[in-house]
Protein backbone atom coordinates (compact mmCIF):
# COMPACT_ATOMS: atom_id res chain seq x y z
CA UNK A 1 0.00 0.00 0.00
CA UNK A 2 1.55 3.71 -0.53
CA UNK A 3 0.06 7.06 0.83
CA UNK A 4 0.59 10.00 -1.29
CA UNK A 5 0.50 13.50 -0.09
CA UNK A 6 -1.09 15.81 -2.66
CA UNK A 7 -1.87 19.91 -2.45
CA UNK A 8 0.59 20.02 0.80
CA UNK A 9 -0.28 23.69 2.85
CA UNK A 10 3.57 24.72 3.94
CA UNK A 11 4.36 26.75 6.30
CA UNK A 12 7.44 27.87 6.82
CA UNK A 13 8.64 28.72 10.85
CA UNK A 14 12.49 29.46 11.67
CA UNK A 15 14.68 31.82 14.16
CA UNK A 16 15.82 34.85 12.55
CA UNK A 17 19.36 34.17 12.05
CA UNK A 18 20.55 37.60 12.94
CA UNK A 19 23.61 37.97 15.47
CA UNK A 20 21.94 40.72 17.08
CA UNK A 21 18.22 39.61 17.92
CA UNK A 22 18.08 40.72 21.09
CA UNK A 23 19.28 44.30 20.14
CA UNK A 24 16.67 44.51 16.96
CA UNK A 25 13.83 43.35 19.22
CA UNK A 26 14.60 45.76 21.60
CA UNK A 27 14.76 48.35 19.10
CA UNK A 28 11.98 46.92 17.39
CA UNK A 29 9.83 47.24 20.60
CA UNK A 30 11.20 50.97 21.72
CA UNK A 31 10.03 51.90 18.03
CA UNK A 32 6.82 50.58 17.77
CA UNK A 33 5.66 51.70 21.16
CA UNK A 34 6.46 55.21 19.89
CA UNK A 35 4.75 54.61 16.47
CA UNK A 36 1.69 53.78 19.04
CA UNK A 37 2.03 57.17 20.62
CA UNK A 38 2.59 59.02 17.42
CA UNK A 39 -0.17 57.43 15.12
CA UNK A 40 -3.38 58.97 16.17
CA UNK A 41 -4.73 57.70 12.76
CA UNK A 42 -3.69 54.16 13.45
CA UNK A 43 -4.69 54.33 17.24
CA UNK A 44 -8.59 55.34 15.67
CA UNK A 45 -8.63 52.49 12.89
CA UNK A 46 -7.02 50.38 15.64
CA UNK A 47 -10.75 51.14 18.23
CA UNK A 48 -13.05 50.98 15.26
CA UNK A 49 -11.10 47.45 13.59
CA UNK A 50 -8.64 45.97 16.30
CA UNK A 51 -10.60 46.80 19.78
CA UNK A 52 -8.12 46.92 22.48
CA UNK A 53 -4.91 46.44 21.02
CA UNK A 54 -3.03 48.56 18.18
CA UNK A 55 -2.09 48.15 14.69
CA UNK A 56 -0.70 50.35 11.90
CA UNK A 57 -2.23 48.26 8.89
CA UNK A 58 -3.95 51.01 7.58
CA UNK A 59 -2.09 54.11 8.85
CA UNK A 60 1.91 53.01 8.35
CA UNK A 61 2.01 49.76 6.43
CA UNK A 62 5.65 50.45 4.99
CA UNK A 63 7.50 50.57 8.00
CA UNK A 64 10.46 48.85 5.97
CA UNK A 65 10.69 52.29 4.06
CA UNK A 66 10.33 54.38 7.59
CA UNK A 67 12.71 53.07 9.73
CA UNK A 68 16.17 51.91 9.64
CA UNK A 69 15.10 49.41 12.15
CA UNK A 70 12.76 47.66 9.98
CA UNK A 71 14.88 48.21 6.73
CA UNK A 72 17.36 45.60 8.92
CA UNK A 73 14.46 43.26 9.56
CA UNK A 74 13.49 43.45 6.15
CA UNK A 75 17.20 42.15 5.13
CA UNK A 76 17.32 39.77 8.04
CA UNK A 77 14.02 38.23 6.69
CA UNK A 78 15.48 38.22 3.19
CA UNK A 79 17.22 34.76 3.00
CA UNK A 80 14.43 32.74 4.44
CA UNK A 81 11.95 33.78 2.07
CA UNK A 82 14.28 32.98 -0.63
CA UNK A 83 14.37 29.31 1.60
CA UNK A 84 10.89 28.98 1.65
CA UNK A 85 10.80 29.80 -2.24
CA UNK A 86 13.22 27.14 -2.62
CA UNK A 87 10.60 24.90 -0.66
CA UNK A 88 7.67 25.75 -2.48
CA UNK A 89 9.35 25.01 -5.79
CA UNK A 90 8.17 28.53 -7.01
CA UNK A 91 9.15 29.67 -10.46
CA UNK A 92 9.64 33.65 -10.17
CA UNK A 93 10.89 33.64 -13.76
CA UNK A 94 14.17 35.88 -12.41
CA UNK A 95 11.84 38.11 -11.20
CA UNK A 96 12.51 38.15 -6.62
CA UNK A 97 9.85 38.81 -4.60
CA UNK A 98 9.28 42.72 -3.04
CA UNK A 99 7.89 43.60 0.73
CA UNK A 100 4.79 45.74 -0.29
CA UNK A 101 3.72 46.13 3.15
CA UNK A 102 5.37 46.35 6.96
CA UNK A 103 3.09 46.63 9.91
CA UNK A 104 3.37 46.51 13.47
CA UNK A 105 0.55 45.21 15.90
CA UNK A 106 0.30 45.42 19.66
CA UNK A 107 -1.98 43.01 21.38
CA UNK A 108 -2.71 43.13 24.87
CA UNK A 109 -4.50 40.48 27.54
CA UNK A 110 -7.94 39.65 25.40
CA UNK A 111 -7.21 41.20 21.98
CA UNK A 112 -8.05 38.62 18.79
CA UNK A 113 -7.60 39.36 15.24
CA UNK A 114 -10.27 37.80 13.57
CA UNK A 115 -10.03 34.92 10.70
CA UNK A 116 -8.90 36.31 7.45
CA UNK A 117 -6.49 36.00 4.32
CA UNK A 118 -4.17 38.14 3.04
CA UNK A 119 -5.35 39.81 -0.66
CA UNK A 120 -3.08 41.13 -3.32
CA UNK A 121 -0.08 39.72 -2.00
CA UNK A 122 2.01 36.24 -2.93
CA UNK A 123 3.48 35.46 0.29
CA UNK A 124 2.53 36.75 3.94
CA UNK A 125 4.13 36.20 7.19
CA UNK A 126 4.71 37.65 11.12
CA UNK A 127 8.06 38.21 12.89
CA UNK A 128 7.58 38.07 16.91
CA UNK A 129 9.22 40.66 18.50
CA UNK A 130 7.98 40.48 22.25
CA UNK A 131 5.51 37.12 23.28
CA UNK A 132 4.84 37.03 27.00
CA UNK A 133 4.86 33.24 28.21
CA UNK A 134 1.34 31.89 27.21
CA UNK A 135 0.41 33.94 24.74
CA UNK A 136 -1.36 33.26 21.68
CA UNK A 137 -0.07 31.85 18.34
CA UNK A 138 -0.96 31.96 15.21
CA UNK A 139 -4.20 29.91 14.04
CA UNK A 140 -4.30 28.22 10.19
CA UNK A 141 -7.24 26.84 8.72
CA UNK A 142 -7.46 24.26 6.27
CA UNK A 143 -7.90 25.60 2.54
CA UNK A 144 -10.19 22.76 1.78
CA UNK A 145 -12.57 23.60 4.60
CA UNK A 146 -15.80 25.24 2.39
CA UNK A 147 -15.22 21.63 0.37
CA UNK A 148 -15.48 18.93 3.15
CA UNK A 149 -19.24 18.20 3.35
CA UNK A 150 -19.77 15.10 4.58
CA UNK A 151 -15.76 14.58 6.47
CA UNK A 152 -15.78 12.89 9.76
CA UNK A 153 -14.03 15.15 12.51
CA UNK A 154 -10.07 14.00 13.28
CA UNK A 155 -9.19 12.32 16.43
CA UNK A 156 -7.74 14.47 19.20
CA UNK A 157 -4.31 14.31 18.93
CA UNK A 158 -4.63 13.46 15.17
CA UNK A 159 -1.02 14.52 13.45
CA UNK A 160 -0.90 18.43 12.26
CA UNK A 161 -1.00 16.87 8.41
CA UNK A 162 -4.48 15.20 9.11
CA UNK A 163 -6.35 18.69 11.41
CA UNK A 164 -8.73 21.53 10.29
CA UNK A 165 -6.68 24.30 12.53
CA UNK A 166 -3.14 24.07 13.47
CA UNK A 167 -2.43 26.58 15.77
CA UNK A 168 1.61 27.36 15.59
CA UNK A 169 3.24 28.99 18.20
CA UNK A 170 4.87 32.32 18.45
CA UNK A 171 8.07 32.76 19.55
CA UNK A 172 10.01 36.00 20.38
CA UNK A 173 13.23 36.05 17.40
CA UNK A 174 11.05 33.65 14.98
CA UNK A 175 9.87 34.32 11.67
CA UNK A 176 6.42 32.34 10.22
CA UNK A 177 6.05 32.49 6.52
CA UNK A 178 2.78 31.01 4.50
CA UNK A 179 1.57 31.83 1.21
CA UNK A 180 -1.14 34.64 1.39
CA UNK A 181 -4.37 32.67 0.20
CA UNK A 182 -3.71 30.79 3.67
CA UNK A 183 -6.42 31.93 5.71
CA UNK A 184 -5.54 32.33 9.33
CA UNK A 185 -6.32 34.08 12.93
CA UNK A 186 -4.97 34.86 16.59
CA UNK A 187 -7.32 33.66 18.87
CA UNK A 188 -7.81 36.08 22.13
CA UNK A 189 -4.41 36.76 23.95
CA UNK A 190 -4.83 34.90 27.45
CA UNK A 191 -1.65 36.07 28.73
CA UNK A 192 -0.86 39.19 31.09
CA UNK A 193 1.69 40.99 29.14
CA UNK A 194 1.42 42.17 25.48
CA UNK A 195 2.32 40.08 22.52
CA UNK A 196 4.14 43.07 19.87
CA UNK A 197 4.66 41.50 16.41
CA UNK A 198 5.05 42.92 12.78
CA UNK A 199 3.61 41.55 9.86
CA UNK A 200 4.50 41.98 6.10
CA UNK A 201 3.48 40.93 2.27
CA UNK A 202 5.91 40.25 -0.88
CA UNK A 203 4.30 40.09 -4.01
CA UNK A 204 5.27 38.94 -7.18
CA UNK A 205 3.66 41.20 -9.01
FE1 LIG B 1 -2.64 38.12 8.85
Amino acid sequence: MSITSLFATQVYRSALRARAVQALNAQLLREIRQLRLDDAAGRRWSARNYPGGFTSYASASRLHRLSPTFAALERHLAPHLRAFCRVLELDLEGRELAMTDCWASIMPRGVAHGLHLHPLSSISGTYYVQVPKGAAGLKFEDPRLPLLMAAPPRRAGSREANRPWVIVEARAGQVVLFESWLRHEVPANPARGERVSVSFNYSWF
